[in-house]
């Protein structure tokens, strides 16, 4: 399969915006990330990702006042039994 460059030389996705500096991790998105559904949800904006990574990024990037705190309030569970611990 052949793949146009562009000019930064990184290969170019055929059906999306992606690029690539290596041929095989184009070949790897074609084959596993290119229009597949994404799999991680930001559960405070639901905007959704495609890896565990780019999602955390997000939520450093998009959410940097969200603490440990605010997943507690969001789930009175969680801090029931961290209560209980202490
Ligand atoms: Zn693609
Ligand atoms: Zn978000």
């Amino acid at each position: 399969m052949r793949f146009e460059v562009n000019p930064n030389g990184r290969y170019m996705c055929p059906t999306c915006p992606s690029t690539y500096k290596q041929k095989g991790h184009l070949v790897r998105h074609i084959k596993y990330e290119c229009g597949v559904e994404p799999r991680f949800q930001c559960h405070l904006c639901s905007k959704k990702f495609k890896h565990r990574s780019n999602l955390k990024s997000h939520y450093v990037m998009l959410h940097r006042d969200w603490s440990v705190s605010s997943l507690f309030s969001a789930a009175p569970d969680a801090k029931a039994k961290l209560d209980w611990r202490l």
